[in-house]
């Protein structure tokens, strides 16, 4: 048989991963993992929460493009696309509670668009769910198979719901396209670049501590969350995407702490003189939330490894070059 001439040699070419969302906290974290494994990588962002000072150290790399887009708007890229990171959306409280259409905007419209995006390009696809689809859960700590507790009415509706929304249409392409998918819930993450001001526990809390000024607690801060840090979380989800199921798997660190113990340990880790007071309990805030990472550790071999005093130690280092800078505006998008 004839052989087809042999090139001199053959040049592998790098994966293609487009990131939406990548100037997010961790969208830029995933961003620069992705380079570091090799990964060309398109990041997309229309900055309405995310910061280009997230992506800033990026700029030069002749393997990361950056493209300033609302998700929720025809994604045409060209050339090959291998795998596609749904990161896009306002993912605190505050911020989805400000922005409640953009939020659901963004989790149903911006997922069909990335989908979409995903099938053109024959790319696997992976949306970044959340711990919130469980909502105020009845189960505990929560397994994949358990379905929820979520009032769609609710002031954390807009959130729970798209995400809810983004992975039903996740399996419809998964099942009406054969579309390759990943669905990881993330639980509670933290790290340096979460924004100062996205009234999330982990900046409020330690930017207050830093400050001496009261620590905000609230209810009787008997309610409890599990802290996971930012690079564990980014192993675990790359492992995800890599893997072979289509199955939701839960992200997450199991160490489960009370808001009113969280409070003193930060402010212990800081060293501040700030005192605990309690405000009001925001309405529908989960009473309690731990992954059950049973799934991740059986098919991902991953759990994490990064101990809370370890992870704080850089993220209070990251909030010091912040606190006092006044916070990064905000554009506010229609
Ligand atoms: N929380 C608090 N003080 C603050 C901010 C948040 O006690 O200044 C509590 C909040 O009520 C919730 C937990 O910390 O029980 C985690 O809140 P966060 O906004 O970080 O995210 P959630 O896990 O609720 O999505």
């Amino acid at each position: 048989m004839k052989k087809s001439p042999v090139r001199s040699k053959t040049v592998k070419e790098k994966p293609v991963s487009v990131v939406t969302g990548a100037a997010g906290f961790l969208g830029s974290h995933l961003s620069d993992y992705l380079l570091a494994k090799g990964h060309k990588v398109v990041g997309i962002d229309n900055l309405v929460t995310g910061s280009v000072d997230n992506i800033a150290h990026l700029a030069g790399n002749p393997d990361f493009k950056f493209i300033q887009q609302d998700v929720t708007e025809f994604l045409f890229l060209e050339g090959p696309v291998n795998y596609v990171w749904h990161f896009a959306s306002p993912a605190s409280p505050i911020d989805y509670l400000e922005l409640p259409i953009q939020t659901l905007k963004v989790g149903s419209l911006g997922t069909h668009k990335a989908l979409g995006l995903a099938r053109n390009k024959n790319a696997r696809f992976l949306i970044a769910s959340t711990s919130e689809i469980y909502g105020d859960p009845l189960v505990h700590p929560q397994r994949e198979d358990y379905w929820g507790n979520v009032s769609t009415i609710g002031p954390r509706g807009c959130y729970d719901e798209a995400k809810r929304f983004s992975e039903a249409m996740t399996m419809a392409y998964h099942r009406e396209h054969a579309l390759e998918t990943r669905i990881v819930r993330i639980f509670n993450t933290y790290g340096p670049r979460m924004r100062l001001n996205d009234g999330r526990v982990v900046p409020a809390f330690v930017s207050q501590a830093l400050e001496n000024k009261p620590v905000t607690v609230f209810g009787d801060g008997s309610q409890t969350r599990s802290f996971c840090y930012c690079s564990d979380l980014i192993e675990g989800i790359y492992r995800l995407m890599m893997c072979d199921s289509p199955l939701p798997v839960n992200i997450g660190n199991p160490r489960e702490l009370s808001m009113l113990e969280f409070a003193k340990v930060i402010i212990a880790a800081v060293g501040s003189k700030s005192k605990i007071v309690f405000k009001p309990l925001p309405q529908d805030d989960p009473k309690l939330r731990q992954p059950d990472i049973t799934r991740a550790r059986a098919m991902l071999k991953w759990e994490p490894k990064v101990e809370l005093a370890e992870g704080m130690a850089t993220t209070i280092a990251y909030f010091k070059t912040k606190v006092g800078q006044g916070s990064s505006p905000r554009s506010k998008l229609k």
